[in-house]
């Protein structure tokens, strides 16, 4: 089943248009994946030599780091190319929804090793006749090796779907973790977004932008600690989708008089009951994004540190700062967020916080980090973080897990019927 069904866009040439531009949009991910793979390796070696000399080893040394290191990419290699299939891997659970899929736990049957497995409906993604381009890149998908990056190990297709297999985070996603708990301390924010400030900062250097951060995407590991779900892969299709959007639904909004006049604790009720569903529509939330990437003009890395600051006001206050009855309505509230990004005076936080949040939301010109991370990690809202180590240290809110198994993190999603054979042969593999 299409999941368009919840796009409040009634027309169909804006519709179709929208679809166009969403496969554009994703070919060329495909292709410049393709590529900068190869770069990614290159870098990899080139990094590894910057690091031997830095630490100043001894040829001998090198020498076996650099063989070491061979092997690692060997091993990478093959695992990608292992013709793994659907009938490799046993479904447990779905563990998670997207707007153009699932994501479930899943068991290779010959090893017993658990993995999430996010499956990517075709249909949802692509015009049927463009499937075609994408059949050779089966094993783009794998990102760069970096700690604060989910692992991609593997990636297959058949006729109806995309198939990525990747780590499995046990700990759940910060947007399931910020709907149990009304507010987080000021302590606990401060690991949360002094973790996902290294976590960008990884990916920014390794010549990434995210634009797509918000607490669905920051997920966490067995221990606590923040992982960014894969990057790049469906952002471009909603970000092409929501431009459109905007653009072709400007006029004639609905205004949201029922979210101005209520009080924080109720606005912060009604986000969380509507959250998830946001989560699933292929508009997605703009609630995040930074103002500059919606215009013309373009943006640059510093778009990552404005939706973090839009988390770290969720965190502290209980909803984001322009949340709204409709995407439209947010959408017009990020435009304008020298008026409308306010803080309620019924809920307490520290000046220090609302330093920073409003350091991360504003101009990108005076944006903090515009200089360079350190601009950030020196703000005194993170005094006493030890940037160093902080990753091997325990988190600030532990994670309790009883098996490699262990959904108990996750909420419950019904059984959908995503790999169930329609009639026709699915196992079909491209
Ligand atoms: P995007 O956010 O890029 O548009 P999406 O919403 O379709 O894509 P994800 O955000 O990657 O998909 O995944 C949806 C949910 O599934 C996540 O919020 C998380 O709860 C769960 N999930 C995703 N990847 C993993 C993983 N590797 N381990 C555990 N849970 C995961
Ligand atoms: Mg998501």
């Amino acid at each position: 089943m299409a999941m368009t069904g919840s796009t409040p866009c009634s027309s169909m040439s804006n519709h179709t248009k929208e679809r166009v531009t969403m496969t554009k949009v994703t070919l060329e991910n495909f292709y410049s994946n393709l590529i900068a793979q190869h770069e990614e390796r290159e870098m990899r070696q080139k990094k590894l030599e910057k690091v031997m000399e830095e630490e100043g080893l001894k040829d001998e040394e090198k020498r076996l780091r650099r063989s070491a290191h061979a092997r690692k990419e060997t091993e990478f290699l093959r695992l990608k190319r292992t013709r793994l299939g659907l009938e490799d891997f046993e479904s447990l659970k779905v563990i998670g929804r997207g707007a153009f899929g699932e994501v479930r736990l899943v068991q290779k049957k010959d090893t017993g090793h658990v993995y999430a497995m996010k499956i990517l409906r075709k249909a949802d993604m692509l015009e049927k006749e463009q499937v075609g381009h994408i059949r050779a890149e089966r094993d783009i998908l794998v990102e760069a090796d970096s700690l604060w990056v989910v692992k991609m190990f593997y990636s297959f297709q058949d006729k109806l779907n995309l198939y990525l297999i990747m780590e499995f985070l046990p700990g759940g996603d910060m947007m399931t973790l910020l709907m149990k708990k009304d507010t987080l301390t000021e302590e606990e924010t401060q690991f949360y977004i002094a973790e996902t400030v290294l976590a960008i900062d990884s990916i920014h250097q390794l010549g990434f932008i995210h634009r797509d951060i918000k607490p669905d995407n920051l997920l966490l590991d067995s221990k606590g600690h923040v992982k960014l779900s894969d990057f790049g892969l469906c952002t471009g299709l909603k970000k092409a989708h929501r431009t459109e959007f905007y653009r072709n639904l400007n006029h004639s909004l609905p205004s949201d008089f029922t979210f101005q006049n209520m009080n924080s604790k109720r606005k912060a009720e009604t986000w969380k009951r509507n959250r998830r569903q946001l989560a699933f529509s292929t508009v997605g939330t703009p609630d995040y994004i930074a103002p500059e990437v919606f215009m013309q003009t373009g943006y640059n890395k510093l778009c990552d540190w404005w939706s973090l600051g839009v988390i770290m006001y969720e965190m502290l206050i209980g909803y984001p700062p322009f949340c709204s009855e409709t995407p439209q309505e947010t959408y017009k509230k990020v435009m304008n967020w020298k008026e409308t990004l306010t803080f309620p005076p019924e809920v307490p936080i520290s000046e220090k916080a609302k330093d920073l949040i409003l350091r991360f939301c504003c101009e990108w010109e005076h944006r903090i980090g515009a200089p360079g991370v350190e601009e950030i990690k020196s703000n005194s809202f993170f005094e006493g973080v030890d940037w160093e180590h902080i990753r091997e240290r325990p988190a600030a809110i532990s994670i309790e897990i009883k098996s490699i198994d262990d959904t108990s993190n996750f909420d419950e999603f019904p059984e959908s019927d995503i790999l169930k054979p329609t009639g026709k042969k699915q196992e079909e593999k491209t």
